[in-house]
């Protein structure tokens, strides 16, 4: 997750005539329904099991067979982060780096070089610092993974059409330590058990979030060539952006980055709520931005970098802010009926702007329509 105010007293402040939350709407998916039986989540440990052994053995002086490699970089989440995102030589040299004592000087040597891989290092010290505590949490989930499956299946589905959950897949959650976060994959859902820890009983908003993603995931439409282009890069994926995390947050966000929340306290709730206030602002430049790429003929580049830094964390707050923008004028029908398509969020965007009492910014309709020319409609994606 990847990522994470005004508290939630300035976001009513900004739509003061919006509805309160509506509550699943007719047409969102119900996990008690016949056609969605089959969604479960199912929480896999086999990951962290087998890095307790590799660290234990590490501690000792040796370095584990390849074997025992293999089986760790095999296993449901370390496979889906090497695939996605985290290297398997970065990943195995930080584990090395953490425990085996031969490796003391060169985990010296990362610290006054100040290197990258050492969050890394430093999260595996931390996790195995925690062992009693996370091993107790991992036996505590495995016998409650049904109820949490229940739970984190309705949150989801609060925000999820029922025709658009038709034939989603199973999926699992993998418990696999690599950063305080939390990652929703296309058929799998990768939980950090310190997060999970610190979570405590928000970890079903968390668990929520990501299955979010996979069941939107299924819908999502497919680029056209205008959007598969190298000029266009950028801006697709800030829209999809947008799209995906700006519904997806307003799950677990006002639990736990505004009010009361756990983690409201945070720097990266704070600078989220911060981003939220300058969403207005954000629109604007953004609505710029899409006029100068429409235009832009040879060396877009520039652009596309300022494209992805108005998008700021990702696009979660400037998504957050519009999704809510939309649920609370239009209502939540409207914020999940096209969900998988990101040029009819900001449609939508448009049309609670010019519905709402705070006179916010709109895309043009120039943008609009160069923002249409980049999506198909109703073809699901085959790759992302
Ligand atoms: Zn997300």
């Amino acid at each position: 997750m990847d990522k994470h105010c005004l508290c939630v007293f300035l976001i009513l402040m900004f739509f003061p005539a919006a509805a309160a939350s509506t509550g699943p709407s007719p047409s969102s998916c119900n996990p008690n329904a016949k056609e969605q039986r089959s969604i479960r989540l199912s929480f896999k440990f086999e990951d962290i099991g087998r890095l307790w052994k590799i660290i234990d053995e590490l501690k000792s002086g040796a370095d584990p067979a390849v074997e025992k490699w293999n089986s760790l970089v095999s296993g449901p989440g370390y496979e889906s982060l090497i695939k996605e995102e985290i290297p398997e030589d970065v990943l195995l040299e930080a584990i090395r780096t953490a425990f085996l004592p031969s490796k003391q000087i060169q985990q010296k040597l990362w610290r006054d070089e100040g290197k990258s891989a050492l969050h890394l290092v430093d999260h595996f010290l931390a996790l195995d610092s925690k062992r009693r505590e996370v091993t107790d949490l991992l036996l505590q989930l495995n016998q409650e993974q049904g109820k949490l499956s229940q739970q984190a299946i309705e949150l989801a589905c609060d925000y999820f059409s029922l025709q658009a959950s038709e034939g989603a897949p199973h999926f699992s959650v993998a418990f696999a330590a690599f950063q305080k976060d939390a990652r929703g994959y296309r058929s799998s859902i990768v939980m950090d058990p310190l997060f999970a820890l610190e979570a405590g009983n928000n970890l079903v908003y968390w668990l929520a979030h990501e299955t979010h993603h996979i069941l939107r995931h299924s819908v999502a439409v497919a680029t056209t060539p205008d959007g598969e282009s190298a000029k266009n890069k950028s801006l697709v994926w800030v829209l999809r952006q947008l799209q995906s995390e700006g519904i997806a947050d307003q799950i677990d966000k006002p639990h736990t980055f505004f009010g009361e929340g756990y983690l409201a306290h945070s720097k990266f709730a704070k600078f989220f709520r911060n981003e939220v206030v300058k969403g207005p602002t954000r629109i604007a430049q953004l609505n710029d931005l899409i006029q100068e790429i429409k235009v832009c003929q040879l060396e877009c580049d520039a652009i596309d970098e300022r494209i992805r830094k108005v998008a700021v964390m990702a696009g979660h707050p400037l998504g957050f802010f519009m999704a809510d923008a939309i649920e609370k004028t239009l209502g939540r029908d409207a914020l999940i009926v096209d969900i998988g398509d990101p040029s009819q969020f900001l449609a939508s965007y448009n049309r609670a702007a010019l519905k709402s009492a705070q006179k916010l910014p709109i895309f043009s309709e120039s943008s609009l329509e160069y923002v249409s020319r980049l999506f198909t409609v109703g073809s699901p994606m085959i790759s992302k």
